[in-house]
């Protein structure tokens, strides 16, 4: 069952694969396909090497609904599903380590500037989550209170999370949030970037909707820097 949608998982795994924003077995994703029903990809399998036969069909406990001889869910289902549960519009989740946005976390830097077009529509503010152990519920607990506002995070010391209605939407919001890290370091080093004017923040987000732009979204918010 589900084959056009872990045909799309795995598309995803391999690019984000190639991308570098998945070193060996890092990174995950998954999709809500029914009531209670999720896809996630398999736990210690490289995202450059993952098939179909890799996804497994699981609860919204973290049980095995579905799958092949051995799957074991992604050591960060605990994560996707908490997203799943505080987010009822919420269709799939992209975790990865993407370098440049990855750096941002580790420098507890939310990237929460307001200079670029699509990601003044798109992503909005991004948050920099408290840090929290992998696998555990630290993670999940640690995200919960910055879901209600955001689909794009930082997770602190980690990596990145990206939510949408649908996984191209999730990992579209990933792709640009990595893109958007490279250009805010790059305007760092040319002095720091020119947030948009406050009219021009206003009438962008009021474009979402032209935009096809699902979700939530923050406005216009800067957070305090460590
Ligand atoms: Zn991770």
């Amino acid at each position: 069952m589900y084959e056009a949608l872990k045909a799309q998982i795995v598309s995803v795994c391999r690019k984000m694969w190639q991308k570098n924003w998945a070193a060996a077995n890092d990174g995950n994703v998954s999709v809500r396909v029914g009531d209670d029903r999720f896809l996630t990809t398999q736990t210690g399998v490289s995202k450059g090497d993952i098939t179909a036969e890799m996804i497994g069909l699981i609860d919204g406990q973290g049980r095995v609904i579905e799958a092949e001889a051995g799957f074991r869910p992604s050591s960060e289902v605990k994560m996707h599903l908490r997203c799943y549960r505080e987010r009822d519009d919420i269709g799939a989740v992209v975790h990865a380590h993407p370098p440049c946005a990855t750096g941002y976390a580790c420098a507890h830097q939310p990237l929460d500037d307001y200079c670029l077009i699509g990601q003044v529509i798109f992503v909005g503010a991004v948050p920099v989550t408290p840090y929290g152990t992998p696998s555990t519920e630290e993670v999940p607990d640690a995200i919960a209170p910055y879901l209600a506002e955001h689909d794009v995070l930082l997770l602190a010391n980690h990596g990145a999370l990206a939510l949408g209605t649908d996984l191209t939407a999730a990992y579209c919001r990933m792709e640009m949030l990595e893109h958007q890290a490279q250009i805010s370091l790059v305007a760092k080093l040319l002095g720091g970037a020119v947030d948009l004017p406050r009219a021009d923040i206003d009438r962008l987000i009021g474009m979402r909707p032209q935009y096809g732009a699902a979700g939530r979204h923050p406005g216009y918010r800067k957070y305090p820097q460590k």
